[in-house]
């Protein structure tokens, strides 16, 4: 009977996993096409200034029209990209169009000198030895300063023994964008390691800031403990993902310097967000 049973639950198992390797090559060839046809947009989410509540910063997220993608959202259709080495078209296209945004406000942006766009850059880029040369023919096009730029990678794609990645993030840095570890506190990096990258912004994972409020203390311990040692490295700290008051109270309270979440604003097109920054 137990045997009968295990062997049911094993057929049942592959038929799942068959039809989830399916389903991901199936969207792999969405977003190829939306990639070849120019199927995607762009909206902007507000960071603000814990105190004042200004603008100080804009998140890059990308979106499709496109129903098959829409539907998926970037949180899924974007590790397909990169599993099927779509992914340096659609960085460098969002990379494009932010320094085509740059290009075009230059006036806004100068005069506004601490606005930065925020823009999210796959971790596979830090493997990538096309991708600093293919930034660097970007920068020349559009003749911008890269100072206008905050790169975000995430936090769980850093191995401190991987000389490449590091090597990739230090020449960023030289090129002057300033960089910022996302998702910050679900990865593995031991705080002492965080020297040894040219980074200048933590920004807390949504899933500690969810936390806050709950019986158990374990988001408030774990963004407690990011927020005093981004304090004594003299980095800058966001938290995402705020949507009560409670939270943002929270964050106050102990320090956090910016914000981004549902409680501000959501994610707008650039012509809405600009109207703010004008
Ligand atoms: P992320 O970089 O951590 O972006 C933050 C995500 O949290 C966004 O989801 C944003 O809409 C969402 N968020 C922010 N505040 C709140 C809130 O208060 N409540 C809730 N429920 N959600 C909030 P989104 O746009 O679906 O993006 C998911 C992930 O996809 C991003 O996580 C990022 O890793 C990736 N991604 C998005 N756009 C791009 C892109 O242009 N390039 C690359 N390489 N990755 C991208
Ligand atoms: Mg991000
Ligand atoms: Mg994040
Ligand atoms: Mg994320």
């Amino acid at each position: 009977q137990a045997k009968k049973l295990g062997k049911n639950q094993y057929k049942y198992y592959d038929k799942e996993v068959e039809e989830a390797v399916y389903l991901r090559k199936k969207l792999a060839e969405h977003v190829h096409k939306a990639v070849n046809e120019g199927m995607f947009n762009l909206l902007f989410m507000p960071i603000v200034d814990t105190n004042t509540r200004t603008i100080e910063r804009a998140e890059v997220l990308i979106r499709s029209d496109y129903p098959p993608l829409k539907k998926a959202g970037p949180a899924e259709f974007i590790p397909v990209a990169e599993e099927y080495g779509i992914i340096e078209k659609i960085d460098l296209w969002v990379l494009e169009s932010v320094c085509k945004i740059i290009q075009e406000n230059t006036k806004t942006f100068s005069r506004y000198s601490e606005f930065k766009i925020c823009v999210n850059i796959s971790s596979v880029e830090l493997h990538n030895k096309q991708f600093v040369e293919q930034v660097k023919l970007l920068l020349k096009k559009y003749a911008i300063n890269p100072r206008f730029i905050e790169i975000e990678i995430t936090e769980t794609s850093l191995v401190s023994t991987d000389q490449m990645s590091c090597d990739v993030l230090t020449e960023l840095n030289e090129l002057g964008f300033s960089l910022a570890l996302d998702d910050f506190g679900t990865g593995y990096t031991a705080f002492s390691q965080l020297v040894n990258y040219p980074i200048h912004c933590l920004k807390i994972d949504r899933s500690f800031v969810s936390e806050i409020g709950n019986k158990t203390k374990d988001g408030a311990i774990v963004i407690n403990a990011i927020l005093s040692m981004a304090k004594s490295y003299k980095l800058e700290t966001i938290a995402e993902g705020i949507e009560t008051d409670e939270q943002y109270q929270y964050l106050k309270q102990h320090g956090c310097m910016m914000m981004q979440g549902y409680l501000f604003s959501k994610p707008m097109p650039w012509d809405d967000i600009h109207q703010f920054i004008l």
